[in-house]
């Protein structure tokens, strides 16, 4: 008979049970192992060996085969050291099993010379995995304790050397946690709204995106702070739940990409280079790896400098922007991957990046083609595009008053515009809770609209937000009044709002209620909504002659 115990070995997001065969035969001292494993589990005899010799175990003597089952599956992973251990120390005689349920338990660790057990990543899709599978107990290093707390439902045992596991294996050790002072405090983040100065009157529309999950595409001159907003996004989106992040760090173990334990509850923010491939953003490649739509799942999606990107890249967005996931294929299969992410992309009005400045050196033509390089599918799927102007930021009091008047100007030169006007913020401002655009207050408003749209989208499965609504549901939940469609006509007139823009202002138009708390969309909404799209109302921007 040979002893077995169990681990768990991951194939993309999916995973499943690997039973450690030990058994001892009779012949020349030899260890082999077999049932494809990787080079990582070969390597593991020496140390297997070297543990035995420091627990003071004799190490037995005869032709010693370990088998891995499932023998059709490949397997990989330093972490398989420790079941392979104990197969091998129980079917010697030299630890005595009665006291653990072995069919039950699975064990994790990769194990040092001098018997200390290793980290290593893709603890949780594998917990995840093993208490799917009816498992109760798992048996791991210490150091992976504060990613294997989070998993419910599954008894955990975190040691640092495997001296105190055998005494704990035997029954001569009580259990005592230390997952409790391994855990770290939450990082701050150094980003901040507060920080973004001159661009108040854009804030309540990055905001609107925000709160309702709204893809939103930045269009301003170089240097105006696209990069600077869009990053802070993250900032004022609500935390995950318990199962989102779950996701999310299963999905950032199996990528390679793990997270640190004190980001677990903040979505992700990706952002990508426009050199990258398209296996990079969407996935696949040999390894069939998550892609970037997947890393950004459940958070944020960066594109910056979007006409830059590869025509095979941007059309390759277009499925996962609808379905919400990605398939990738592979020789024999495809993996399914979740790709639900919040799109957030900017560009420069012209190759130049000077466009509508006087100063743009670019012919009509390459504008032209720079535009049509973003046109169509992914145009149509941003629900906010907004254009930003560029802002001068001064270090002296008397040209923060010069940027104040500028502010001023601007506002007056906006016909539609709703927004009120506020005085600059003194910089001594920054960063204080009381500055209203600080990331806290921001993100307080987004989540109160969060809650109104989970409450609004109960029994609704796989819509959580306003941006993710059909065209059924836009009917139900976005009526509006005679004077708001009379509104929206008049702009449709006056600016040629194509067909499909109706749909997406309505939706907008619903965020910015939930905002204020509003339970029907008022004429201000639509406004608001109305302002959200100024590539359709291009006439009345600086993009004017696009
Ligand atoms: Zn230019």
């Amino acid at each position: 008979m040979a002893t077995v115990t169990k681990t768990i070995g991951m194939n993309g997001l999916e995973g499943f049970v690997i039973k450690v065969e030990a058994r001892i035969l009779k012949g020349v001292p030899t260890m082999s192992i077999i049932g494809l494993a990787d080079k990582a589990i070969k390597e593991s005899r020496d140390r297997i060996e070297a543990c035995f010799n420091t627990m003071g175990m004799r190490f037995p003597k005869g032709r010693i085969v370990f088998n891995m089952l499932p023998q059709d599956v490949q397997k990989s992973g330093g972490y398989l050291d420790l079941p392979m251990f104990l197969s091998l120390a129980i079917e010697c005689e030299e630890i005595n099993p009665d006291h653990v349920s072995l069919d039950e338990t699975v064990f994790f660790g990769g194990i040092s010379l001098c018997g200390d057990l290793e980290n290593f990543n893709g603890m949780l899709p594998m917990l995840i995995q093993a208490r799917q599978n009816g498992i109760r107990f798992a048996v791991l290093p210490n150091a992976c304790m504060a990613e294997a707390v989070k998993v419910h439902g599954i008894q955990c045992f975190g040691f640092d050397n495997i001296h105190d596991l055998v005494e704990w294996f035997e029954g001569r050790m009580h259990y005592t946690s230390k997952s409790a002072a391994a855990t770290k405090p939450p990082a701050i983040s150094n980003l901040d709204f507060s920080q973004v100065r001159g661009q108040d009157h854009l804030i309540k529309f990055v905001v609107a995106a925000a709160a309702g999950g709204h893809n939103l595409l930045l269009v301003g001159p170089a240097g105006c702070g696209k990069s600077m907003i869009a990053k802070r996004i993250e900032t004022i989106l609500p935390d995950m739940n318990e199962d989102e992040a779950l996701e999310v760090m299963a999905i950032h173990s199996v990528a390679g990409a793990a997270r640190n334990h004190e980001d677990a509850m903040r979505r992700p923010f990706r952002s990508v280079h426009y050199n990258a491939s398209a296996n990079a953003i969407i996935g696949g490649g040999t390894n069939a790896k998550p892609g970037e739509i997947t890393l950004a799942h459940n958070g944020v999606l960066f594109l910056d400098e979007l006409p830059e990107f590869s025509r095979a890249a941007l059309e390759a967005l277009r499925q996962p922007l609808e379905d919400r996931v990605v398939r990738v294929a592979r020789v024999r299969h495809t993996n399914v991957y979740p790709a639900n992410f919040m799109l957030v992309a900017a560009m420069n009005p012209c190759p130049c990046g000077n466009f509508g400045s006087g100063k743009c050196i670019c012919s009509p033509h390459k504008v032209r083609t720079y535009r049509q390089r973003i046109s169509g599918p992914i145009l149509e799927r941003m629900d906010i595009q907004k254009f930003m102007n560029k802002v001068d930021l001064f270090e002296d009091a008397n040209a923060r008053n010069c940027v104040q008047g500028k502010l001023a100007a601007d506002a007056d030169k906006s016909d539609l515009s709703m927004r009120t006007r506020k005085p600059i913020q003194n910089p001594t401002n920054i960063l204080k809770p009381d500055n209203p655009n600080a990331s806290v207050h921001l993100k307080k408003k987004v989540e109160k609209a969060r809650a109104i749209q989970a409450e609004r989208f109960k029994g609704h499965d796989g819509v959580w937000t306003n941006a993710q609504m059909d065209v059924t549901l836009i009917d139900r939940f976005c009526a509006i009044d005679e004077a708001s469609s009379a509104l929206i006509q008049s702009a449709h007139d006056s600016n040629q709002f194509s067909a499909r823009s109706y749909h997406k202002i309505l939706k907008v138009a619903r965020t910015f209620a939930d905002l204020d708390g509003a339970a029907d969309i008022r004429q201000e909404d639509v406004v608001s909504a109305l302002l959200s799209r100024d590539l359709d109302r291009i006439d009345a921007t600086p993009l004017k002659g696009w």
